[in-house]
């Protein structure tokens, strides 16, 4: 299909976890916006998740509303199975969803850590392996996409940045960076395009309080070259771009959304 650049998702599939709030509500606006029918993942508010869907189906979208958690095997295979049946096949994952459970090191319970990890980490691995599966028998159809399907995980600056007290959500995120380029690696052959986005402080609900207390919020602008927050369509423009044919010799990169977060701000008046 000619790339088309007022709708370069025209006849695509997607799949946004974690779709019904923040970064990925703004990914599932974007996709459908750019022409996608979008899957709308949500884990506890159904409500948020039926609102948005209603709204790309009133502007003459398609989209439909899909609970799972993403780390659970089954519910994920079940969310797949719907969507599958509903769109009849998957051109794009996005692997958003993702949490918090803060605590300082010695503090942090198993719970705290295995949580974190289960969610942030197991559900991408678990959303990817069906999108591969069914990447590998839809093979390429160049009249929707040059590539065979789209993945895109949804990192953190803090797959490279340390982040003290929160060393469960780092953690998390180191891993996902490893797992999106072995991943790419290992699919590329097969024509399967998988990247990462790594945004830096996007106002969302995860990171409320940060935004809300004008102290925090200053401090956190300190460390933004830029001098703003991010917001959703910042990352949502970029997530269009990076799943659309026109990124089509992206493959294994990790895309960072910061502001310039990640160039050591602190060195600025010379370190
Ligand atoms: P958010 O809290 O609005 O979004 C997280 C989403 O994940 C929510 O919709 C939530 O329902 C969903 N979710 C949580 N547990 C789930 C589960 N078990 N199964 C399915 N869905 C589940 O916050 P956000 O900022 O939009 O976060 C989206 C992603 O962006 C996360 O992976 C987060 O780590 C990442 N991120 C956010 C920022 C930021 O500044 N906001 C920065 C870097 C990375």
């Amino acid at each position: 299909m000619p790339y088309d650049p007022v709708r370069p998702l025209r006849g695509q599939k997607a799949l946004v976890t974690g779709g019904s709030s923040g970064i990925g509500e703004g990914i599932a606006r974007a996709f459908a916006a750019a022409g996608a029918a979008v899957g709308v993942n949500y884990h506890s508010h159904p409500e948020a998740a039926e609102r948005i869907v209603t709204e790309i189906r009133s502007s003459g979208g398609e989209a439909l509303a899909l609970k799972a958690d993403v780390a659970n095997e089954v519910e994920v295979q079940a969310m797949f199975a719907v969507l599958l049946e509903t769109f009849g096949r998957i051109d794009i994952l996005i692997a958003n969803s993702g949490i918090q459970k803060d605590a300082s090191f010695p503090e942090m319970s198993q719970d705290q850590w295995r949580r974190v990890l289960d969610v942030n980490l197991t559900g991408q691995f678990l959303c990817a392996r069906e999108a591969v599966r069914r990447f590998l028998t839809q093979g390429i159809d160049p009249s929707v996409s040059r590539a065979a399907g789209k993945i895109i995980c949804m990192s953190s600056v803090h797959e490279v940045i340390p982040w003290a007290g929160h060393v469960n959500y780092a953690a998390s995120k180191g891993g996902v960076m490893m797992m999106m380029k072995s991943l790419a690696q290992e699919t590329a052959e097969h024509g399967i395009r998988v990247n990462g986005i790594a945004p830096g402080a996007i106002r969302t609900p995860i990171n409320q309080e940060a935004w809300e207390m004008p102290e925090a919020e200053r401090r956190l602008l300190e460390l933004i070259p830029y001098g703003r927050g991010g917001e959703p369509e910042d990352v949502a423009n970029a997530a269009v771009w990076l799943a659309s044919d026109n990124a089509d010799y992206v493959v294994g990169t990790t895309l960072f959304i910061d502001g310039g977060m990640t160039l050591y701000p602190g060195f600025r008046d010379n370190g």
